[in-house]
């Protein structure tokens, strides 16, 4: 056992000495029979929430309603979650109530796909009614159960399913991905956060390509934010970002420049991302126009800043097929050699010039830093007080 589980045995023990099962499931059990780091050691168990937090002094409830409990045990956090089935399903979203029960193999039934229905004890046997062992082994996604009616119990698990493809390089097998085709629609019931959140993974995961590829094969764009339209602008992003490391910001960045999207922040907006990556994104893709304008010199490269400025030569070079190492190795000397890299860097300041000068505070102020960081950056005066008085004043 490796020893993420084993520093998590005692836990069970406790529970166990307190007269109930125990065991760990779910996707850490999964990731440690592919041999991936696991994060998370989730565990399900018999006891009831409030049992649980009779045998652990320290726990923090976070979804007693689901049945869970994390369990803070020597320094690390475990959620512990009661075995429970999830009663009658409306609107194709989360179960309207979950029934907490005393078997472990009802709790794994209720449980997305076979490979994430094996639960583990603590001498590391496992517990696999439903072959997910043998699902790992051919890498296949497969629902636990009749596919179509666990897709219309959540339609969530679609993305989950396309999410693994992704994350895990696996294939949706045969019965599993008719049943996802003929459900996609429902996607329109869930909410966009938890769509994002599974989306978000799904282009991040090393195998994105396959994944957008199934996405759009299966029809399932139609049923997410602003995305109808653009199959096959989302192909073309999947493929540009084959090779190379990208960040969730060039992805967007990508599809917004494909689709010649007329505003970043509706579109965005519409998908819930945070504040910050809207951010980046527009920017992103301003840097791009930019680029797309002109070529890169030590002014572009400053007012842009590096890291947006990498980022738009980066999709520049991909959408129109051209090398990239000699440019990046450019951008990267003309910036070390910037003699500032940002305003704060500057070493005047507003009061300095109304020293110098004896006039009030006003807007000539910024225009007048303005000047001299623009000056500082053509190297016209070195970055020095008594020279750009020298410079100003000559
Ligand atoms: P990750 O590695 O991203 O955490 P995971 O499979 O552990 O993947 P979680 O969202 O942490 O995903 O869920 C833990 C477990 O709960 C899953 O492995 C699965 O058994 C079950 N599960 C999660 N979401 C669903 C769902 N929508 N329907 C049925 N079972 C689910
Ligand atoms: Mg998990």
């Amino acid at each position: 056992m490796i020893d993420k589980f084993k520093k998590a045995v005692p836990v069970l023990e406790k529970i166990e000495q307190a007269g109930f099962e125990a065991y760990f499931v779910g996707g850490s059990v999964r990731d440690f029979l592919l041999n991936r780091t696991i994060d998370d050691v989730d565990i399900a168990t018999s006891a009831f929430p409030e049992e649980v937090k009779q045998i652990f002094p320290k726990t923090i409830d976070v979804g007693i309603k689901h049945g869970t409990v994390v369990v803070i045990y020597k320094g690390e956090n475990y959620e512990i979650t009661t075995f429970r089935t999830e009663g009658e399903y409306t609107d194709f979203r989360r179960p309207r109530e979950v029934t907490f029960i005393r078997t472990l193999e009802e709790d794994l039934k209720r449980r997305d796909f076979t490979m994430n229905a094996i639960a583990m004890d603590k001498t590391g046997m496992l517990i696999d009614p439903f072959s997910g062992r043998m699902a790992i082994k051919h890498k296949i996604i497969k629902t636990v159960g009749e596919a179509d009616e666990r897709f219309r119990e959540d339609a969530l698990r679609i993305m989950r399913a396309v999410r693994f493809i992704s994350q895990l390089s696996f294939q949706i097998e045969q019965e599993t991905s008719i049943a996802i085709k003929k459900n996609g629609h429902l996607l329109s019931y869930i909410s966009i956060e938890r769509i994002y959140a599974e989306f978000k993974k799904i282009i991040m995961g090393k195998n994105r390509q396959a994944a957008i590829y199934y996405l759009v094969e299966a029809d399932l764009h139609h049923f997410l934010p602003k995305l109808k339209s653009y199959g096959k602008e989302l192909k073309q992003t999947a493929q540009l970002m084959s090779t190379m490391m990208w960040s969730e910001s060039e992805f967007w960045a990508i599809l917004l420049i494909l689709i010649k999207v007329e505003s970043v922040e509706s579109f965005l907006r519409a998908w819930k991302t945070p504040i910050k990556t809207i951010k980046t994104v527009k920017q992103i893709v301003k840097a791009y126009e930019l680029r797309s304008k002109e070529d890169w010199n030590e002014e572009n490269i400053y007012y842009t800043g590096i890291e947006i400025c990498e980022s738009a030569e980066k999709i520049y070079a991909m959408i129109n097929d051209l090398p990239l190492s000699d440019y990046f190795k450019a951008i990267r000397d003309i910036y070390e050699n910037l003699p500032i890299k940002c305003r704060t860097e500057l070493v005047v300041s507003g009061n300095d010039l109304m020293e110098w000068t004896s006039r009030e505070s006003g807007p000539w102020i910024k225009e007048m830093i303005e000047n001299i960081e623009k000056a500082v950056i053509h190297k016209e005066v070195a970055n020095e007080k008594d020279k750009i008085k020298e410079w100003l004043f000559s």
